[in-house]
């Protein structure tokens, strides 16, 4: 009876395996590193044996020929992380992904997926920008969310107003024909204009849709600030009357009022969940946001769109209300109650003063520093072309709160970044090598193992990749080697244009695109489609 039992064994391992024979020579073998599965356990010592875009075997290889072996001990061998918030796609076609095919500043952190279309901003339709990728590949995977707002933009402008009954099913229609091209769910920017303007049951009724499709929902919400716990309830609220899983994306707390409550947004979730709503987390590791200044407009005055601001700044009265708005949110919002915490990191029109922070900007200029003034300041910005800035708003407290809790995946609200002119958020450098270097082998905030699951699997599991963000025999080979002693980010506030450390290789779908940490100029990412 053994016996048989033994062969059926033997047959059934044939059987699922006749496609790639045990025994057939391998590509590659990484010897002898700890294993990080994806799951939240320990690493495993063993071997990992690649046949060409697959993880074909683990364990003990010493046996097996391979045309390439590496000797990876000391070292971890992770999946590839996955990155659920990335600005990859920028809004000018010719920045972002397709500047920097090779998105180095992701690899030399062993991220190997990145999904856009966050903050209800996508291209439309999202398979124009997903063939040119294809025709264009990067080094990394590609998959996208559909933007609530690119949604609501293309029907109804960046009108202050609900759509009509025709103009909500023409919106319908968008969401669904972004799905079928292979959009991983719904995104929303519910502080930005248009999404601003949108009701809950508006975003409830499109998410109805990417439900349908088993998509999920994620949200830049309405408030990261004074009204944070009524955000967070509305996100919750739309994942359950929506019927999806749906994610507080880029978690944060944002201005001194309201720091130490995510120890209630976190409740929140957790009593989501206990109910039975399917609600999830991603985080930046970092004190400070980054984003456009009219962030700090109040909402009324970009009803319409630029221009029609631009004609409110130009009438007095007018700018007087919306320069008072703006001294109170740098007061209790993303001004962190000092203009010096604002700081400018992209301004098309002028970038000789990218680097600066509102008060040294003003002193610059020999005008009093004084948050009325930088309201003002910011007003003329906007005018001259408006600009990128990062907000030091954050408590660090927060930030720890949040990342340790188990629904938590860090992702970097980054994009793909190089040398260049703009002072951008260290978040594009830096995101994950930070987690690991910073936040769990200097700060010990949770153990390795917790990290990776929470860049792997976690994410990959939330939008349905089964077979990328595990190693496991079977899974596509997004592996990266890191040394797990050395891994850190290297990017600053003042600096962030330089690349995080402590990645050896890093291998997407079995093509080493990081080698002995030398960039090979491979470009192996795929295009991924839900459907
Ligand atoms: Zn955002």
């Amino acid at each position: 009876m053994r016996l048989f039992c033994y062969s059926l064994v033997l047959l059934i391992f044939a059987g699922c395996d006749r496609a790639s024979e045990p025994e057939e020579p391998l590509d590659i073998i990484l010897e002898s590193g700890s294993v990080y599965s994806g799951e939240n356990t320990e690493p495993k010592f063993a071997d990992v044996g690649i046949r060409g875009d697959r993880i074909v075997a683990i364990g003990d290889l010493a046996g097996r020929s391979a045309a390439t072996r590496i000797d990876v001990s000391n070292l971890a061998v992770v999946p590839g992380f996955v990155d659920i918030h990335s600005h990859a796609v920028r809004s000018d076609p010719e920045d972002g992904i397709f500047r920097w095919p090779d998105a180095e500043n992701l690899i030399r952190q062993g991220v190997t997926t990145v999904v856009g279309g966050p903050d209800g901003s996508s291209p439309l339709p999202i398979s124009g920008t997903l063939d040119a990728i294809e025709r264009n590949p990067a080094s990394v995977n590609f998959a996208t969310f559909a933007g609530h707002g690119s949604i609501r933009r293309l029907i109804i402008g960046d009108d202050d107003r609900a759509p009509t009954d025709e103009e909500l099913e023409l919106m319908r229609g968008e969401v669904r024909t972004a799905m079928e091209q292979g959009a991983f769910g719904l995104s929303s920017g519910l502080i930005y204009l248009p999404g601003r303007f949108a009701t809950t049951e508006e975003v409830i009724e499109l998410a109805k849709v990417a439900a349908a499709y088993d998509g999920i929902y994620i949200s830049h919400m309405r408030e990261e600030g004074l009204d944070v716990l009524k955000s967070v309830e509305e996100t919750i609220r739309i994942g359950e009357e929506g019927g999806l899983p749906t994610q507080l994306t880029h978690h944060k707390i944002v201005g001194a009022p309201m720091w130490g409550s995510s120890t209630e947004t976190l409740r929140l979730v957790d009593e989501a969940l206990a109910r039975g709503v399917d609600v999830s987390i991603d985080q930046y590791p970092y004190t400070a946001s980054s984003t456009s200044l009219t962030i700090l407009f109040p909402g009324w005055s970009l009803d319409g769109g630029r221009e029609a601001l631009l004609q409110r700044l130009a009438d007095p009265e007018q700018r007087q209300r919306i320069q008072a708005d703006i001294v109170y949110r740098i007061e209790v919002d993303r001004g962190g109650n000092d203009p010096a915490n604002v700081v400018l990191a992209s301004c098309p029109h002028d970038n000789t003063i990218n680097g600066l922070n509102l008060s040294e900007l003003l002193r610059q200029e020999e005008r009093e520093v004084s948050k009325e003034n930088a309201a003002e300041l910011l007003m003329e910005l906007v005018e001259d072309g408006n600009c990128s800035a990062v907000f030091h708003a954050i408590n660090s407290e927060d930030v720890r709160n949040i990342m340790r809790h188990p629904a938590t995946m860090p992702a970097s609200d980054g994009g793909i970044e190089g040398p260049s002119e703009r002072v951008p958020h260290p978040r594009n450098y830096g995101t994950f090598a930070r987690v690991l270097g910073y936040y769990v082998r200097e700060q010990q905030v949770m153990p390795l193992h917790t990290a990776i699951h929470k860049m792997t699997m976690l994410p990959a599991d939330r939008i349905g990749l089964s077979d990328r963000g595990r190693i496991v025999a079977g899974a596509i080979a997004d592996i990266a080697v890191i040394d797990p002693a050395t891994v850190i980010d290297k990017a600053t506030f003042e600096d962030p244009h330089q690349y995080a450390e402590g990645a050896h290789y890093v291998f997407v779908s079995g093509v080493a695109v990081l080698s002995n940490s030398q960039m090979t100029g491979e470009r192996p990412g795929k295009v991924l489609r839900s459907r």
